[in-house]
């Protein structure tokens, strides 16, 4: 193949294909390159797909696009041993357009977005592997797939390959990721019928829940185990820091298992008959870890530029909305005729003006905080447990005791000066 193309994206998760569709709509020559056997084939998500970013790429998607339940409660669980302390939200207002979010299965909603792609001119080839950046002068000038004569040439590479992200590391922009700035992710998809998903999350027909759970769901670990309600299945997985799962030397199947036996869980999941299992990494490195992000002929974009915002369970919607930053960039700069590091770097700008960099920047130290204290996880959730069922029981004990004893759950074995440090600690975190 010797056409130079205006943009080769490699990847088509959503970052890769949300690229391709703007600027195959803009008119510009575009190809896409996949591993997979089809577009979606090698993605794993829960998941949840926010509509705002995939509104601002196609708009009204949602009348058209495999979905499963548009999401309207939201919960999250502090899991004890056998027992929870539950807070959330339901909202009648997502029960309708502008919908909050979806669940969607990745491997039927990539396969629809890359058509999407294809209906407005992109070209889409599957099953090839990119081995690395063909690198002239310093500049990326194309691709070398493992296709006999797979030179492929471009004025702009868009690296949307994901969270391994190796020809940004090949490029230098990257060192290989420490165990702690990655999660690995484990989870399984159970089938049942509509009625009894409706049934046990208390949802009206058609319509979605999500559960996610800190604590006894990921054994006191930094992550987070959840739940989430399809149209006739239930996707249930965990995830931690790749280094947690090291250091406790705990396997990724068994923390699945765990929880799927957990007492609390269990009654949600029963009879679900268990059809697919995944196991996926997750960028969790956030702002201290964001790569070199534009070189000469070169953009890095979604999971590769570890945009993922872990506390809020946001991956998707960063990925599309970097995606159409790196679109916009290159539409700008095919106009100046101008493909250099300085041109690109105002798809750097439109990133740091946007939610993006401005939420991974307010919890760069959330993950490195949470790892370093275990108590948040291991000594308070257990805490609230025991507080909350000595609050609820009804036994005889005066409720100024049962506030005495519920200050010593939380500060057993903990110094005022502790306390105080956890505090801010967790301020400092979070604001
Ligand atoms: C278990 C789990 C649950 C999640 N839940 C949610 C959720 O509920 N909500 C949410 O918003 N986010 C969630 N995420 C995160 C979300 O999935 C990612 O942030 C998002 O998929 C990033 O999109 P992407 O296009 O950057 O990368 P990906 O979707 O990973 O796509 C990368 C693509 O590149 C291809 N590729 C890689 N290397 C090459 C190569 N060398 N040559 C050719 N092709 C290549 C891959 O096959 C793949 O198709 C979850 C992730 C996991 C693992």
């Amino acid at each position: 193949m010797t056409e130079k193309f205006d943009a080769i994206v490699v990847g088509a998760g959503v970052a890769g294909l949300a690229s391709a569709y703007i600027m195959a709509k803009e008119g510009l020559n575009v190809i896409v390159i996949e591993k997979g056997k089809y577009p979606g084939s090698k993605n794993v998500m829960g998941g949840v797909l926010y509509c705002h970013m995939m509104e601002e790429i196609i708009p009204d998607f949602w009348k058209d696009a495999p979905l499963e339940r548009p999401i309207v409660e939201q919960n999250f669980w502090l899991l004890g041993k056998k027992s929870v302390v539950k807070t959330g939200y339901r909202g009648m207002e997502w029960e309708k357009s502008p919908y909050n979010n979806f669940t969607v299965f990745r491997g039927k909603f990539d396969h629809w977005f890359a058509k999407k792609c294809i209906e407005v001119g992109a070209l889409i080839i599957n099953e090839t592997v990119v081995k690395e950046c063909i690198v002239e002068n310093n500049k990326v000038i194309g691709v070398r797939t493992d296709r006999p004569d797979g030179d492929i040439y471009a004025e702009v590479v868009i690296l949307a390959d994901g969270v391994n992200s190796l020809l940004a590391k090949n490029l230098g922009f990257h060192n290989e990721w420490r165990k702690d700035q990655v999660a690995l992710a484990v989870m399984e998809e159970l089938k049942m019928p509509s009625e009894k998903i409706e049934e046990r999350f208390n949802l009206d027909k058609g319509m979605g829940a999500t559960i996610e759970i800190f604590g006894d769901g990921t054994l006191g670990m930094v992550g987070t185990a959840f739940i989430y309600t399809n149209k006739e299945h239930i996707s249930i997985g965990c995830g931690t820091l790749l280094s947690q799962m090291c250091n406790r030397n705990v396997k990724p199947y068994e923390l699945l298992e765990y929880i799927k036996h957990h007492p609390i869980i269990k009654p949600l999941i029963e009879e679900g008959e268990s059809c697919e299992y995944y196991a996926h990494l997750i960028p969790e490195g956030g702002y201290n870890s964001i790569p070199k992000l534009v070189g000469d002929g070169v953009i890095v974009v979604g999971d590769a530029a570890q945009f993922v915002n872990g506390i809020h369970r946001e991956g998707s919607n960063l990925g599309m909305t970097s995606g159409r930053f790196a679109a916009e960039t290159m539409i700008r700069a095919k106009r100046m005729d101008k493909f250099d590091a300085k041109t690109l770097s105002y798809y750097q700008d439109l990133v740091k003006n946007s939610y993006i960099m401005k939420d991974l920047r307010k919890y760069k130290n959330a993950s490195n905080t949470m790892e370093s204290n275990p108590q948040f996880f291991n000594h308070y959730i257990p805490a609230a447990n025991k507080v909350m069922s000595e609050m609820f029981t009804v036994d005889g004990i005066s409720k100024s005791k049962k506030q005495k004893l519920a200050i010593k759950h939380v500060t057993s074995g903990r110094s005022i000066f502790s306390l105080a440090r956890d505090g801010l600690k967790i301020w400092r975190a979070m604001k």
